[in-house]
């Protein structure tokens, strides 16, 4: 699955997880879990401490060790990766290998809608209550209805800051999607700009419906 921030590929991810009865599969999971079990080097864990990219083998071999076990043997739904043209590459030729025909879910969203939604959200430092603006105002302007505090915004939804983790993810994200097209692999584009998560779901069910019928005949 790809979707920008903002996009709610983390709901859509859990609606699938339940749907299917298959795991999320999570890079940044992954990763985290092989820190705490003090499972990896000295090296990877304090690249992961700093936030550096991780080798495209690393993760490569993490993706495919995890896949391999046993609850993942019907599907799984993979979050975070490919991140590079590198590992799509890669994790394209181990597909093909292994038999496991892909799915490539886009959660294509327009940014203007996200950069709206995201600085409209409001939060109380006193008790933590998130507010938007636009969807969800509290009862008095910018006051908390619990207590009463005045609402700030939060360093992360400050506008700038949106605008470049939309760019970091456009940077990262457009040279593996292009691969996924070039390639002729199955990318479905699925429109999540404005609707409710249950439409956006419902959406990706009948594009995945109608992509399994497609290669049934
Ligand atoms: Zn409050």
């Amino acid at each position: 699955m790809f979707g920008s921030p903002g996009s709610g590929k983390g709901t859509q991810a859990k609606l699938l997880k339940a749907k299917l009865g298959i795991p999320h599969v999570s890079t940044g999971d992954l990763l985290r879990e092989l820190v705490r079990q003090g499972a990896a080097s000295g090296a990877l864990a304090a690249k992961l401490r700093s936030g550096l990219l991780v080798n495209d083998s690393v993760v490569n071999d993490m993706v495919e060790e995890r896949l391999m076990r046993p609850d993942a043997a019907q599907g799984f739904i993979l979050d975070g990766y490919p991140r590079t043209e590198a590992q799509a590459e890669h994790i394209c030729k181990w597909f093909d290998a292994k038999g496991i025909r892909e799915v490539v879910i886009h959660l294509a969203v327009d940014y203007n809608n996200i950069i709206a939604r995201l600085t409209g959200r409001r939060q109380c430092p006193q008790c933590g209550t998130l507010y938007n603006i636009a969807s969800q105002p509290p009862k008095v302007d910018g006051v908390c209805d619990l207590d009463g505090q005045t609402l700030v915004v939060r360093e992360d939804d400050r506008e700038e800051v949106i605008r470049e983790r939309l760019a970091a993810y456009e940077r990262q994200t457009t040279p593996v999607l292009d691969y996924f097209r070039r390639e002729g692999r199955n990318l479905i584009e699925v429109d999540a700009s404005t609707d409710p998560p249950a439409m956006v779901f419902e959406k990706i069910c009948q594009a995945m419906k109608h992509d399994c019928a497609q290669n049934a005949s």
